[in-house]
């Protein structure tokens, strides 16, 4: 209540991007959708509702806190936990089936004695390291790992067998990726000697679906391009045939929106907020927004950021505040205390994109939209 900005998650945008994703894959390659990092800043909850009604049942997240808030949302849909599970959140897991990556033996160990104490199976994801060099088994693991896994068939699904590609959005790692990927057939191949069938074997993220589509397997977990952003530029302009012009491939859901708190009319000479960073060029006419950084609003910002009025740019003058900023509102007129102020989305025909505003502050878009804090209401529009 009372919050000083709001954002706004387009569903028509989502099946855009969603029908693109599903046009990527064969039939019969499900889709998980990769809601890390409160749904990469979307809104945890009211995205997967979204999804979820878009017939989009199987999420993946990193910590169990997440897992808990989809499952207490909708009960029946699927959920990894690609990250951390303890013991009282791998007995909620097992409990609640929901599936979890396992890729230590201390992990592997701990799930099978708590499913043995809870007497129902755990749902597990084998994860193969192939050179991320962050999670998974050793290859030369593995042939212990399936023994263990079949010593304790009645208390284990292997629902899944994965890796992560370390960088499958740009070229200059391809010489990495590409033995990441040999690293997983031969690892697929022991699977196969081992008799054990997971319902899954899955490694491609939005980067690997598009540019090694070998990696798609019968399963993708995708994130950033289901809310309407490339991996990277480099990936984009691989997909257009070398151009990235009027790529309207994907469709961004988020919009973020505030008001015109306050005007303040300065005069040539005068220096705007802390510090002296900016001085007015000339009698000019400022719209002070009650955003800041303490929302998300990157202070890298300060001076060279923009928003839309009117459906005009109006650029940042001096440093972003904490719960504040200035813009110049000069040149566009009648300019009224509770105009519109768009910080990311459009406005008439001009847009301010996350990843224009990621350019300018030197963030990836991954980061930026993540920061996005969790307080700000999420609205779902058509
Ligand atoms: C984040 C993540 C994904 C999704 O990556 P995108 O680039 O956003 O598609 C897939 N798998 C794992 C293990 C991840 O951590």
């Amino acid at each position: 209540m009372f919050e000083t900005s709001s954002l706004t998650i387009s569903k028509s945008a989502y099946q855009n991007n969603l029908d693109f994703i599903r046009k990527q894959c064969n039939d019969g390659v499900r889709f998980c959708s990769v809601v890390k990092g409160n749904a990469y800043g979307h809104g945890l909850v009211p995205f997967v509702r979204m999804a979820y009604d878009q017939g989009v049942d199987y999420f993946a997240v990193y910590s169990s806190a997440e897992a808990y808030e989809i499952k207490s949302a909708l009960p029946k849909a699927d959920v990894i936990i690609m990250g951390m599970t303890d013991e009282p959140s791998m007995e909620w897991a097992i409990n609640n089936e929901v599936e979890i990556f396992v890729f230590d033996f201390e992990k592997l160990e701990l799930a099978i004695k708590m499913a043995h104490q809870i007497n129902k199976k755990v749902n597990i994801h084998i994860e193969v390291e192939t050179g991320m060099n962050r999670t998974g088994f050793l290859i030369q693991d593995l042939p212990h790992v399936f023994s263990i896994i079949k010593e304790n068939i009645d208390f284990n699904e292997l629902i899944g067998f994965t890796t992560h590609y370390a960088g499958a959005e740009s070229l200059v790692n391809d010489f990495r990726v590409r033995e990441q990927i040999n690293l997983f057939a031969k690892a697929q191949d022991m699977l196969h000697q081992s008799g054990l069938k997971p319902k899954y074997i899955h490694s491609a993220c939005s980067a690997a679906m598009m540019n090694y589509p070998e990696t798609i397997g019968n399963l993708v977990r995708i994130g950033i391009m289901q809310y309407g952003f490339w991996p990277n530029e480099e990936t984009l302009i691989r997909f257009n045939g070398n151009s990235r012009e009027n790529d309207q491939t994907l469709k961004r859901l988020l919009s973020w929106k505030s008001k015109v708190m306050t005007l303040k009319p300065i005069k040539k000479g005068d220096y705007v907020g802390y510090n002296t960073s900016f001085q007015a060029y000339a009698d000019m006419t400022l719209a002070v927004i009650p955003v800041g950084y303490a929302y998300g609003y990157s202070r890298s910002l300060s001076n060279s950021g923009k928003v839309l009025i009117h459906g005009e740019e109006a650029p940042i003058c001096g440093i972003v505040n904490m719960n504040a900023l200035c813009v110049d509102v000069s040149h566009i007129p009648n300019v009224k205390k509770t105009d519109e102020v768009v910080l990311i989305g459009n406005q008439d025909k001009k847009t301010i994109s996350v990843a224009s505003f990621g350019e300018m502050s030197d963030q990836l878009n991954y980061e930026l939209l993540t920061r996005l804090p969790y307080d700000i209401p999420r609205t779902i529009i058509d």
